[in-house]
């Protein structure tokens, strides 16, 4: 009885967490296309700006679209969360199955993996990529002692 209590209370958070994340990504998605759409109607007014002006405005322009990508890409995510979350599959650990801490997931909401197994992971993708080198190294040595002749 209070288990299922419990669980309710970690959905309800869950959804709280999802949901918070997705507001604040729509209003910055918001602000930073209103941002644009001023700048658009005012540069009009300064058609006649130098080239120097310009390419500074097509750089911020070009950063402005990047991180709107990069936001409606993590708005995707927290829809897919939010659905995974309907199904009950979202914030369980993919690698042991366990309940990812909600604190965990209040900083990561997109977090795949429980803070033992993402270090885990973390480990062996470390140890993965010093292995190659190890192999590398030991095949250099082994040049190194092949005769000359
Ligand atoms: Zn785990």
């Amino acid at each position: 009885m209070t288990e299922s209590v419990a669980e309710l209370n970690r959905h309800e958070k869950l959804r709280a967490i999802l949901a918070e994340r997705k507001a604040t990504l729509l209003a910055e998605l918001r602000k930073s296309m209103e941002e644009q759409r001023t700048e658009n109607s005012s540069m009009s007014f300064e058609l006649a700006q130098d080239d120097g002006d310009k390419s500074v405005e097509d750089h911020e322009r070009h950063v402005q679209a990047s991180v709107q990508s990069i936001k409606s890409e993590e708005l995707d995510i927290i829809d897919l969360a939010l659905e995974k979350l309907a199904a009950g599959t979202y914030g369980i650990c993919q690698e042991c199955g366990c309940e990812i801490p909600l604190k965990r997931l209040e900083i990561q909401p997109c977090a795949a993996y429980c803070i033992n197994c993402q270090e885990d992971i973390d480990q062996l993708n470390k140890r993965d990529r010093l292995g190659v080198q190890d192999n590398q190294s030991r095949l250099d040595t082994t040049y190194d002692y092949l005769p000359d002749e």
